[in-house]
């Protein structure tokens, strides 16, 4: 079917039509700074000193945005969360793992731990997708596999330690798939082991990394699990990511444009204010979102428990008058694009990114956009 052909005017669009929920956004002053370092950057060792300072930054700018205490340490490699669901497998599953899956990345990490011959089966417990589940207390279980933000459903989960009846803390470690949460969702350190996302979502840069914050109890596992001598390819191998990570570099070769560039958005998200800023800048932006399509006759925001709405990822429901679809390809063909739902989640359904580095007005300007190409195909 070919797309209608509709003109949206000019005083409704979006200043920045990029709305995708990974790769996502990435600011223009940040391309800028690359541009402007190009012939002294791009093209460099990774070994020498630029670079290590670049990634001594970046590992010092988390700290500083997720205030991490005494003792935990930010450690990278490289392949983006999806490796290090691998590397997680690897190192840092004792014997069994308990996953809460209520959408496509969650489940995920769940496969890779079921999949592992040196593992036990994991524990899942399951909820429909745009609900949430809660972990369960079990002592069986030694890590805890929890996910910030569903991107796929756009559901939001609590990051907390969960507790037996009694009201004792787990003694498993907290393991948080935070890749399109963190920096934008409000979190604890003390209430995690390990928090890990990949830069091309909230920190607006590209993918191919990944990032994980440890607490002194996972790298205490990491190093048990590594003593056991249990073997673990070398570029999986959590042991080595820390070696490499303390001395400021990764064990193989990182993208520099995507180590500058995540530096860029560090320091803007720090200089606005930090963690709280970015969480209530996204925090706004859902309101935009979630207003409208309460407001609308056609649009319903699809996770029904306004509490769990994510205010990072944003699932809008079309009634059946109107085709998603259609309204998508309308939209990219006016230069907003990546508006699709998530393709397994098979619904009618409009799906955006609300990250800092998206402007609020944007999103306003997005549900005006929509209104005009709903108005304008009946
Ligand atoms: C995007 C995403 C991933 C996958 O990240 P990659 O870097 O592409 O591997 C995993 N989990 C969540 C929650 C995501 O949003």
């Amino acid at each position: 079917m070919s797309t209608p052909e509709i003109v949206i005017p000019a005083s409704l669009l979006p200043a920045d039509g990029r709305f995708g929920c990974g790769p996502s956004k990435v600011r223009p002053e940040a391309v800028a700074a690359l541009a402007s370092v190009g012939q002294s950057w791009l093209g460099t060792s990774h070994r020498q000193r630029p670079v290590l300072d670049a990634v001594g930054r970046l590992r010092a700018g988390l700290r500083d945005l997720f205030g991490l205490p005494e003792g935990y340490e930010v450690i990278l490699g490289n392949g983006g969360s999806t490796v290090f669901w691998d590397v997680a497998t690897f190192g840092l599953i004792e014997r069994r793992s308990q996953h809460c899956v209520f959408g496509e990345f969650s489940s995920k990490f769940a496969a890779a731990a079921k999949e592992a011959p040196h593992l036990e089966d994991p524990e899942i417990v399951r909820s429909e997708p745009g609900t949430r589940p809660d972990p369960v207390a079990n002592d069986a279980v030694d890590l805890y596999a929890l996910t910030h933000n569903e991107t796929s459903t756009g559901v939001m989960m609590p990051v907390a330690r969960p507790r037996h009846a009694d009201g004792r803390v787990v003694s498993g470690l907290v393991a948080v798939d935070a890749t399109s949460g963190g920096g934008a969702l409000p979190v604890d350190p003390a209430d995690f082991d390990a928090y890990y996302f990949a830069p091309q979502k909230v920190f607006a840069s590209d993918g191919g990394l990944w990032i994980a914050l440890l607490s002194p109890a996972a790298v205490e596992r990491v190093g048990a699990i590594k003593a056991s001598g249990r073997w673990q390819p070398a570029s999986l191998d959590l042991s080595i990511a820390l070696d490499n990570s303390r001395k400021d570099q990764t064990y193989n070769t990182p993208a520099l444009a995507t180590i500058f560039l995540m530096n860029e958005q560090i320091g803007w998200l720090l200089g606005n204010g930090g963690l709280a800023w970015a969480a209530d800048r996204s925090a706004g932006s859902a309101r935009i979102v979630y207003s409208w399509a309460k407001a609308s006759d056609y649009a319903t925001p699809f996770v029904t428990d306004p509490a769990h709405r994510s205010n990072v990822v944003a699932t809008i429901d079309l009634d059946e008058r109107v085709d998603a679809q259609v309204v998508s390809k309308v939209l990219r063909a006016n230069g907003i694009v990546d508006t699709d739902a998530y393709r397994k989640l098979g619904r009618n359904q409009l799906r955006i990114g609300l990250f800092p580095a998206i402007e609020p007005s944007d999103v306003e300007a997005f549900t005006r956009s929509v209104d005009y190409v709903v108005a304008a195909l009946s």
